[in-house]
């Protein structure tokens, strides 16, 4: 168990990267405690052998130990799901939210327009998100291939158990909303972000959503036709607040540990 802050025993940032034939696979950020430190990394590591789209030919797993001072708590946005008959209508209603979340229409069509044909140069699928500016629509990620990865967050255990519950309550407990929740609230809580956008490269896993400060977590049941194994993720940046490095410093080193879970709305329709 996690005893934070006045904590003795180290604790560790578990990362997992997963390519099959030099591609990216599969990722996973873990903050444990010693004590789960094998376990965790087992898990991770099984994960990306037993992947959906392949067995990862390639696993890098990175333990770094945190200094427990330099832990930030954190809570859940709220989360709700906006029903949509058909990925036509999801996308519809996606870029709906994201304008109202300050994006500009340019800017949104241009990130469904690059996650819908692969936003990594030759059409694949990027390791980390893309970071569109939230005006031009400019992309401004450093490596258009790698983009950048929001590292270094997870749920405490308590805040755990209690996310497993509720998510349960309303039929949407699995490991792709519990993990998008945990990477939205990094995301929303980094200087100069304004919106999320993001759909999985999962084939069977056709929802999505948007994240912003003011909105939460608006979960839409299709962003992407099953069988697509194009995905991604659009972090939206606005100039003025901070330096585009001080974002990503944030994203990438920050640490963040959820200890509090937001409002959970159940799904009206189809989940
Ligand atoms: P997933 O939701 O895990 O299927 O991930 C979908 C896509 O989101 C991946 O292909 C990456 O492009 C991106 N992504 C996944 N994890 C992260 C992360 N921690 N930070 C930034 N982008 C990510």
């Amino acid at each position: 168990m996690l005893i934070l802050p006045a904590m003795k025993a180290p604790i560790y940032s578990v990362r997992m990267h997963g390519c099959h034939r030099k591609s990216h696979l599969t990722g996973a950020e873990r903050i444990v405690s010693a004590a789960d430190l094998e376990t965790v990394c087992a898990e991770l590591l099984r994960r990306a052998l037993d992947h959906e789209r392949g067995r990862a030919d390639a696993v890098r797993l990175s333990v770094d130990e945190i200094d427990p001072a330099s832990v930030r708590r954190g809570r859940l946005p709220d989360l709700r799901t906006v029903p949509a008959a058909d990925v036509r209508e999801g996308r519809c209603e996606a870029r709906r939210f994201l304008c109202r979340a300050g994006v500009s229409p340019e800017a949104a069509d241009g990130a469904f327009a690059a996650l819908s044909a692969g936003a990594a140069p030759g059409g694949g699928n990027m390791r980390g998100a893309m970071i569109v500016d939230a005006d031009s629509g400019r992309r401004l990620e450093p490596d258009p291939a790698r983009g950048v990865r929001a590292s270094r967050m997870d749920l405490a255990p308590a805040a755990r158990r209690c996310l497993v519950l509720e998510l349960a309550r309303v039929g949407l407990d699995n490991a792709h909303v519990r993990e998008a929740l945990v990477l939205a609230a990094k995301v929303l809580s980094a200087p100069g972000i304004v919106a999320e956008l993001c759909w999985s490269d999962d084939p069977s896993y056709t929802a999505g959503y948007v994240a912003a400060p003011e909105l939460g977590y608006v979960r839409f049941p299709h962003l992407k036709s099953r069988g697509g194994e194009h995905g991604g993720r659009a972090f939206f940046w606005r100039a003025g607040t901070v330096p585009l490095d001080a974002t990503i410093a944030f994203l990438e080193k920050a640490v963040l540990l959820v200890d509090e879970i937001g409002r959970i709305e159940p799904p009206s329709t189809g989940v």
